[in-house]
């Protein structure tokens, strides 16, 4: 899957030692190995794709490049470190800066079924509930046009829910888009803080999840006249989802997406959030 390139015999061995390593170390890092939804897929607009994470459904999608997974969360790193050297006191003795904290979105006593991830950075001083989004130029020119599109959107104001649980009160959300290229560009998109966008993602979670866990759907054997019934959505980034399988017939042995022109890809932009 990974190409590699060295100079001769020994140096394409090499490379192909370390293309593996890399691959096998993104592929069983904690992130990769997540199955419960956290707060970046909660907001996916694509029901389909959240139930065949819901149940674990075995993916059709057989090839991934950890390449941007792994430039993005060097970047997040990066970010840490830059902001823990910012880093003040408040003058009631608190940080100004919460960096990486884990906030709970949605506590339950069922496991399955908490809301919880790292929140890039909260600043006290100003409310303000931060993501970093590192993305290709040309996504960096489409989310200055377009927006963050819902699941960021979503994703933000998830952690906001997260910050208040903390006992914050975060009063603004912001996206902070950096482009990979060769010179900086940032676009900011940001927001009041809105509980209820988090409130209405978690009811829409809970009811994609009552109708996983329906007996009709085990009774069904998860057919694909039961995942017929299950909607996907035209603003599905299906060349980044683990499942998408095109021309698939079948949606349980894969789905073949809602932008059947775009090239089979996935693993990329996608993870690097
Ligand atoms: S391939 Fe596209 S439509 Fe199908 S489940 Fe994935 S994101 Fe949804």
């Amino acid at each position: 899957m990974a190409r590699t390139s060295g100079s001769n015999e020994v140096g394409e061995m090499l490379a192909e030692r370390i293309a593996g390593l890399i691959i096998d170390t993104a592929v069983n890092s904690p992130r990769s190995l997540q199955k419960r939804l956290g707060p970046s897929e909660v907001g996916d607009p694509c029901e389909r794709r959240l139930t065949y994470k819901l149940l674990d459904w075995p993916e059709s999608a057989t090839e991934s490049d950890p390449a941007a997974s792994i430039i993005g969360t060097g970047f997040h790193s990066w970010m840490e470190e830059a902001f823990e050297r910012k880093q003040t006191t408040l003058p009631d003795g608190r940080p100004r800066y919460r960096i990486e904290e884990r906030v709970t979105v949605r506590p339950s006593p069922i496991e399955a079924t908490v809301v919880a991830g790292s929140s890039d950075l909260y600043d006290r001083a100003t409310g303000t509930v931060w993501d970093w989004k590192l993305v290709g130029h040309t996504s960096l020119d489409e989310y200055r046009r377009k927006g963050p599109g819902p699941q960021y959107r979503t994703q933000a104001h998830l952690y906001g829910l997260g910050q208040e649980n903390d006992g914050e009160t975060p009063k603004r959300v912001a996206i902070c888009f950096v482009g990979r290229y060769h010179e900086l560009r940032v676009h900011v998109w940001t927001e009041p803080y809105d509980r209820q966008v988090a409130v209405d993602a978690l009811a829409r979670l809970d009811r994609i999840r009552h109708r996983v866990d329906d007996p009709a759907a085990a009774a069904a054997d998860y057919s694909n006249a039961w995942w017929s019934q299950i909607p996907a959505s035209d603003q599905a980034k299906c060349r980044f989802c683990p499942w998408f399988k095109p021309g698939s017939a079948d949606l349980a042995v894969g789905c073949p997406g809602t932008q059947a022109d775009r090239p089979a890809r996935h693993g990329f932009e996608s993870l690097i959030a």
